[in-house]
């Protein structure tokens, strides 16, 4: 079994190798959000050729805002370590459990409360 402080500082590990990767993604994306918008003038005269572009364009922005909200969670993961309250439920407070972590390093909800957020949101 895999002692606290170790994971932890495994899980750092794996949220700063992600939090640089979806940096990288999102720049992507947003330089070809830009570069859209620039060619925008050049579609106008092919229609077919605009309708693709701006569906793209339209994919971008979306995968863009889930990109920035995942790299949000991966931030807060880490703030959490920085103040040594990660590994702790937001909501009640109990220990999130060792198994959790290791599946996803940016979990902040136990079980229980994740089930009841879920629910909220639905
Ligand atoms: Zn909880």
């Amino acid at each position: 079994m895999i002692k606290f402080s170790d994971l932890i500082k495994r899980n750092k590990k794996k949220l700063k190798n992600e939090e640089e990767v979806l940096e990288d993604s999102i720049e992507r994306i947003e330089n070809e959000i830009n570069l859209k918008d620039t060619d925008k003038y050049l579609e106008d005269i092919d229609p077919a050729a605009s309708q693709d572009g701006e569906q793209k364009r339209l994919e971008n922005i979306e995968s863009e805002s889930i990109l920035k909200r995942y790299l949000k969670n991966i931030r807060y993961s880490l703030k959490l370590i920085k103040t040594k309250k990660y590994g702790k439920c937001r909501k009640c407070g109990k220990d999130i459990g060792k198994e959790r972590l290791e599946a996803d390093p940016s979990i902040i909800y136990c079980i229980e409360c994740e089930k009841i957020i879920e629910n909220e949101i639905r």
